[in-house]
Formats: C-alpha cells, structure tokens, sequence
C-alpha cells in the first residue's frame, strides 16, 4: 500500500505600504497637497518636471518619518539619501521619481498585532521618504485604463509627500495581514503622521505570498499590487493562496507575478510584466543634500512622540481596571478613548465604560457617526451615570434617556424632568408594590408557597405600573419581603 504524504500548505506574507504624510505642502516644492480640488490647480515647474527646477526638501515630511519610524520601534538613520528611481509613465514628468533606496531614513523595527492566531510581531525591514506619482484619469465608461476612450493626467497629487513602509515576511495567513494592516493604520494615526484615509488614497498597500516549501524554506511568491481596503487584502490574499496551492497540488510550479485583485470578480489577474519592469537604474538624486539626522533631532522627536496605541491599551486596563476587550474598544478610537477618560475621572470607571464601549457606542454606530460629531458630551454622560448611581434614575430609563440626548443633546436632568423618566420614591414603589399584590392574590399566593417563578411575573407586573422607572432588583427584594418568600 502505497503511503500517501500529506503536505501541509503554510502561507508567509509581506506586506509593503505607501502613505501620505500629513504635510500641507508637497514633498520638494511649496504646491499645496490637496483632496478634490479642480484638476491641475497645484502645480509649480518643480512638480511638473520642467527642466532646470530644483527641488528642496520638505522638512516636515522628514520628521514625520522620523516619527512614523520611531513609532514602528525603527533604527533611524543618522544619514540618509535620495535616489532617483528611474522609469518612464505619463504620471511621472521628470522620467524619474525621487525616493530612497540604500540608505533609507528608518530601518529594523517592528509591530506587535492582535490576530486570530494570537499576537505576532511583524518586522519593518525599512521606511524611506518618496514622492507621489501624479493621477492618471482614464476617460470612459469603466474608469480603467482597459475599454477607456483616452487618458487625462491631474498633476495634483504629483509630488505628495509619501512613505514607504516595508514590513518582513512575518505574516502567517491573510486574517494577520489584515489585522497587521490596521494596527499600522492605528499607529499612524494616533502619531498623527498621515491621517491614512484609504478613501482618500492616503493609504494603500501591496502584499507578497507564498506558500513555504515542505522543508520550511520559503517558496517564490507573487505580488497583489495596489489594495486600497484592507478587507480586499484580506480576500485578496486568500484568493490568491487558493490559487498557489491548486497549482502545487497539481505538480505545477508558482511563477514570480505581480497580480491585480479584482474583488468585483473575486479573481487576481496578472499584469502585464513590462509595467513593472524591475530595473530602475537607481543613483543618487545630485540635486539634494543627504539627510542628516542627529541624535539631538531624533530625540527632540522621541520626546513629543504621543502615546501609542498599545501603550494606551496598557494603560487603560491598569489605570481603570477594565478588561482588555472593553480597553480595546475604547481605545481603537482616540476620539472615544479621550471622551471616555473625561468621564471616568468623574464617575466609576467601570460604569463609564460600560456606558461608553457599549450604549453610546450603539448609537453612533446606528447612526454611523463619530463622537467628535455627537450631541453627547462627556458631562452628559457624567450625568447620566451619577442620576443611576445616585438611584434617580433605573438603569433602563436612563437608557431611554440617553436616545434623546443623543437625539436633541439636551442635559439629561432636563430630559428625565421632562419625560418622567425619575425613579419613583421608595414610599411610592412600596405603595405600587402593595396594589400589584392585592390586585394578583392568586399569583401572590403562589410565590407565599414558595413557588418563586411567579416572581417574575410580579415583578414585571410592578415594572409595567411604574413605566419601568423603578430598579428591578430592588422591586424584586420588596416582593420577596412582603411575601415572606
Ligand atoms: P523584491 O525584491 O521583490 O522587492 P523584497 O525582498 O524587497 O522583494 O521584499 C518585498 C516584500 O516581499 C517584503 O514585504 C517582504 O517581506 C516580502 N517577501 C519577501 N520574500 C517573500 C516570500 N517568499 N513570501 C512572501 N513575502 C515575501
Ligand atoms: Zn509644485
Ligand atoms: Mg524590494
């Protein structure tokens, strides 16, 4: 009998981003970088490739890197240069584009990241400064440059300001590429270096796969270029793994492509090879200076570094006692983890999270808005919570309460003043009690004879006579007392 060997397919991923630095001008002249304006209105001789323009370096674009690399737990350089990356694309006038190619500003850092698999930590093998190509508008019904009648080209985004951020082939399966993806974008936000609005463009990533070989080496892999949402890399390379291993499986061989994900069709197609011809005669750019980064400049730039997202987790799980799945809520959004620590210095923590993580987060999501664009401020919230501890308000009725203040952001005292939405007093609730018994003696009789599932139904019977302004527990122990149960 023959022994069939089982291989097991074992996928290794790289990932390799471009972002846009949040700079207010472009990365070598003084045009001004912009989303959506008319084509072609920030445009200078130096963006537009004339001859003779010289470039000048965008010092801010220079120690944003410094920042994003040091973010990334990056080596930073304390001299880098640039190259001219030489090829020739309507959207790049000069024929060349300057970038960074051996002597990069960042090198050797690396990520922590949540995934399914557990937590991994993803190397940066190197972040360099670039610039951004101009846009290419293809005229048409499909919007590609396949089936189009012509092509326009908008000089606007010519010259943004870029990062490159290349991570190691640490990443074991789609799902992990994905969740790598957005732990970057998470860090990059919160440092404030891009606002890596993928919508926008300012965010876009390639990523490397392949399937390792059954010794453990790694096996050829191929590129899905140009994803500008995660959830396509993510299918992106689950297709694309699909594939490598249907051909493995049928004795064939992978062959070094760059792909195209198409999500419409759920197929990766390949591009043609000529496009992304490797062989850009890189040499140093001889109109700039190298960079100079002194370790004076570097750790002036350490000291302003925010804290970070990992470090907020940390913090927020010690500092407020939470558990980590509700820190991570609060803290995946710098907007509501800000919110949330204005109310938990004034009320319990754990209240306020509870609030916060789950019913306030209920609502913008319902209403798919931000915090910073809600009603609800945070004294609100603070309110809110001390009207329940307080016991003026139930839990549920000041959770009504809250709809509308994140319907008309009026104060919640007004709001329950207005509604009669107070707790009845205890005189009252005790008196509500007595009538919800005498008008039920068969069901009080019951729960006499100890039979205590008819409880329930008393206590809902007493919820019902107070519009739900009453704490349920606290109408449940009166029933209990006053049928010696
Ligand atoms: P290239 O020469 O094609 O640019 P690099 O070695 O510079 O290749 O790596 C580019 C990206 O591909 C990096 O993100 C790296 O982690 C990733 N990578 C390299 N080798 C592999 C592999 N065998 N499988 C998957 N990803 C890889
Ligand atoms: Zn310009
Ligand atoms: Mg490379």
């Amino acid at each position: 009998m023959e022994v069939q060997e089982r291989r097991t397919y074992k996928a290794v991923i790289g990932l390799e981003f471009h972002v846009h630095l949040a700079t207010t001008t472009k990365m070598f002249c003084g045009c001004r970088v912009t989303y959506g304006d008319p084509p072609n209105t920030h445009t200078c001789p130096v963006c537009l490739g004339h001859p003779g323009a010289l470039p000048v370096t965008n010092e801010k674009a220079v120690e944003l890197g410094v920042m994003a690399g040091l973010a990334l737990n990056c080596d930073v350089a304390d001299r880098a240069i640039f190259a001219r990356k030489n090829y020739f694309y309507p959207d790049l006038p000069k024929g060349y584009q300057i970038s960074q190619f051996d002597e990069p500003i960042c090198t050797g850092g690396h990520i922590d990241v949540p995934t399914p698999e557990g937590r991994i930590r993803v190397g940066i093998t190197r972040l360099h400064l670039e610039e951004d190509a101009a846009k290419n508008v293809h005229v048409g019904t499909s919007g590609r440059m396949h089936g189009s009648v012509g092509s326009l080209v908008d000089f606007n985004r010519g010259g943004t300001p870029l990062m490159e951020i290349v991570t190691e082939p640490d990443i074991p399966s789609p799902e992990a590429a994905r969740a790598t993806a957005n732990q970057l974008k998470d860090i990059l936000r919160a440092v404030g270096v891009s606002e890596a609005d993928m919508e926008k463009g300012q965010l876009r990533c390639d990523a490397n796969v392949s399937i390792r070989n059954p010794d453990g080496t790694f096996g050829t892999k191929t590129e899905l270029k140009n994803m500008n949402s995660f959830r396509f890399v993510e299918r992106g390379l689950t297709r694309e793994l699909e594939r490598q291993r249907e051909i493995l499986e049928n004795g064939g061989r992978i062959e070094q492509t760059t792909l195209h994900y198409d999500p419409e069709t759920d197929e990766v197609h390949e591009l043609r090879s000529k496009e992304y011809a490797h062989d850009y005669r890189y040499f140093p750019e001889p109109d700039l200076l190298p960079l100079e980064l002194s370790s004076s400049y570097v750790r002036e730039i350490e000291e302003r570094l925010p804290e970070l997202p990992d470090q907020m987790l940390a913090r927020f799980i010690e500092q407020y006692g939470l558990s980590a799945y509700d820190a991570s809520v609060l803290t995946s959004d710098r907007k509501l983890a800000s919110f949330y620590e204005a109310v938990a210095a004034e009320v319990d923590p754990k209240q306020a999270s509870n609030w916060i993580s789950g019913d306030l987060r209920a609502l913008l999501n319902e209403a798919g808005t931000d915090i910073s664009d809600s009603r609800v401020t945070s004294e609100h919230m603070k309110e809110l919570i001390e009207l329940v501890a307080a016991g003026k308000v139930s839990r549920s009725a000041a959770r009504t309460a809250l709809d509308t203040v994140f319907e008309t952001g009026d104060p919640p005292s007004a709001i329950v003043e207005r509604e009669g939405l107070a707790s009845v007093g205890s005189d009252e609730l005790s008196d509500v009690v007595d009538e919800t018994i005498s008008a039920n003696p068969d069901e009080a009789g019951r729960v006499r004879g100890g039979d205590k599932k008819v409880l329930g139904f008393l206590v809902g019977q007493v919820m019902k006579a107070t519009r739900g302004n009453a704490d349920g527990g606290r109408v449940r122990e009166l029933l209990m007392e006053k049928l010696g149960s």
